[in-house]
């Protein structure tokens, strides 16, 4: 069964198989072979083969493509997002929503490319950096990267893509649209596996690599790419996002941007709030958990990915029973549960929302919980939770639900995070803005709109006109 494109042609993998499941209820969606290592130098060399007529056939042509893509994403919106709901389990609405932020890249990424890396500025041109790997995150199989292929073909590189093993199935179909727009062959190749098949490939002779995934992941990398200043990494990772709410606004505002920042997506955006820190006097503070608590007891959770669900089953068994132990890890350090998380219906993976409420707990590990589980710390001033939310080593997303100028003024200011909402939820960022976290959350090379600044490197281009006295302009410092 074919599962790999190399060079423009499916070919069977040579790797151990390996299934993706249904996490509604646990049933095979697709099952075939990985690449080999073989397999993995072979696209690596058919990328390296395609790139100099990818580049060299002009921006125009390379648009025409991308646009040609961008048109087979709309005739296909429904077929894809039915496929992306099948694989991730999240609700065929939310899909839609992905295939359409895919659509929308190639037009963002044209302004990006014209604003930021075209060759319209005097004395300043740009060059694709020429074999780029990118590497895929699950819990957006399409729109994360897309968010690095688009870009990165727009700019005349030429790649090979490995997505998550949880989600082949939507690489696969991706792949297929993109050999219907009329991709040359070798410009995209794409490769199944696990870590071993990343690992293969970080170890091939690549240009960049450009990564959406863990925190774990891309320092692993980030070593292993240490002493190879000439391969561009881009890293774009999790965050453990602090989300600041003040007492004084309406409690039931308050909940319904809470749910839509925690528990969206079951929690598994990387932007997702995961420590609610509550400002204000304890009735407050008590009002506003109270109208959490009502809202959560009225979401609609379903594990077939229903259209009138709020979220779906969480991705795997494995990270079902993660963010259960991580649960129990938060109440075993004097957390009380305000909110027990626990696992829904017979089969599948689907998880209610919890919160813990750590206010005078020992202190909880600083680390990304990939699902419906928000921490709630409790404090009476605004700097204390200023403080609390800069506490962290990341600093991808937080937020402030406040009205109070000053307290929006403080927290722009203050807070150490790529991407920041006020009155609005932590998820959903804009891709017309830079998207990326500090510490641990990346390594400055932030995606979306700023994605074109790592596809392309800049080359400064002195000019003038060639005469007699050019090599001492002044006349010093030569004997006559
Ligand atoms: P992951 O790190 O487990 O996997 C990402 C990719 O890396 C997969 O293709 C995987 O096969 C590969 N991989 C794993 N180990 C590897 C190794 N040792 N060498 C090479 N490749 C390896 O991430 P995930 O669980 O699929 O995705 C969820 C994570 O992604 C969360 O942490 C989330 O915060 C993060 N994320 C970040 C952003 C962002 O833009 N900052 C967006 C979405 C998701």
């Amino acid at each position: 069964m074919m599962s790999l494109l190399i060079n423009g042609q499916w070919l069977a993998g040579e790797g151990p198989e390996f299934e993706s499941l249904n996490p509604a209820d646990a049933t095979p969606v697709w099952r075939k072979a990985s690449a080999s290592a073989a397999q993995v130098a072979a696209a690596v060399a058919a990328a390296r083969t395609a790139q100099p007529a990818w580049a060299a056939l002009g921006f125009e042509p390379r648009l025409q493509i991308l646009q040609a893509f961008a048109t087979q994403l709309q005739q296909q919106q429904e077929a894809l997002a039915g496929t992306i709901s099948l694989e991730t389990g999240k609700p065929h609405w939310e899909a839609l929503t992905e295939v359409s932020a895919m659509i929308n890249k190639v037009d963002i990424s044209i302004r990006a490319y014209q604003q930021r890396t075209g060759n319209n500025q005097p004395g300043l041109q740009h060059h694709a950096h020429g074999v780029m790997a990118v590497f895929g995150p699950y819990n957006f199989p399409g729109h994360l990267p897309n968010g690095h292929i688009v870009p990165a073909l727009l700019a005349g590189n030429t790649l090979v893509f490995k997505p998550s093993e949880e989600t082949p199935l939507c690489a696969e179909k991706t792949a297929e649209l993109w050999q219907a727009a009329g991709l040359p062959a070798g410009v995209l190749n794409l490769l199944q596996g696990g870590r071993e098949v990343g690992e293969a490939l970080a170890q091939q002779p690549i240009d960049g690599l450009l990564f959406t995934g863990s925190s774990n992941t891309g320092r692993l990398l980030h070593q292993q790419f240490g002493g190879r200043p000439e391969v561009l990494l881009a890293l774009e990772m999790g965050g453990n996002n602090p989300l600041i709410v003040d007492g004084n606004v309406h409690a039931q505002h308050a909940a319904e941007l809470i749910v839509r920042s925690a528990f969206i997506s079951a929690g598994q955006r990387c932007t997702c709030a995961r420590r609610l820190i509550l400002t204000g006097t304890a009735a407050q503070c008590d009002a506003i958990v109270k109208a959490l608590q009502g809202l959560c007891a009225r979401l609609i959770l379903q594990p077939k990915g229903d259209e009138q669900a709020f979220y779906g089953p969480l991705i795997s068994a494995r990270a079902q029973q993660q963010l259960l132990a991580a649960q129990q890890q938060l109440i075993s350090l004097g957390g009380k549960a305000l909110l027990s998380m626990s696992a829904l219906g017979s089969a599948g993976f689907l998880l209610s929302p919890g919160l813990i409420d750590m206010t005078g707990a020992q202190p909880a590990p600083d680390e990304e919980w990939f699902g419906p589980l928000l921490q709630l710390y409790r404090t009476p001033h605004f700097d204390d939770a200023i403080r609390l939310a800069n506490n962290s080593r990341f600093g991808l997303a937080a937020g402030l639900i406040s009205d109070d100028p000053q307290q929006q003024q403080q927290f722009r200011a203050q807070i150490r995070a790529g991407v920041i909402s006020i009155n609005a939820p932590t998820a959903g960022a804009s891709s017309a803005l830079p998207f990326g976290g500090i510490g641990a959350s990346g390594n400055h090379r932030p995606s979306a709109f700023y994605a074109a600044d790592y596809c392309a490197w800049p080359q400064a281009i002195s000019t003038g006109p060639l005469t007699h006295d050019y090599v001492s302009p002044s006349g010093t410092g030569f004997r006559p």
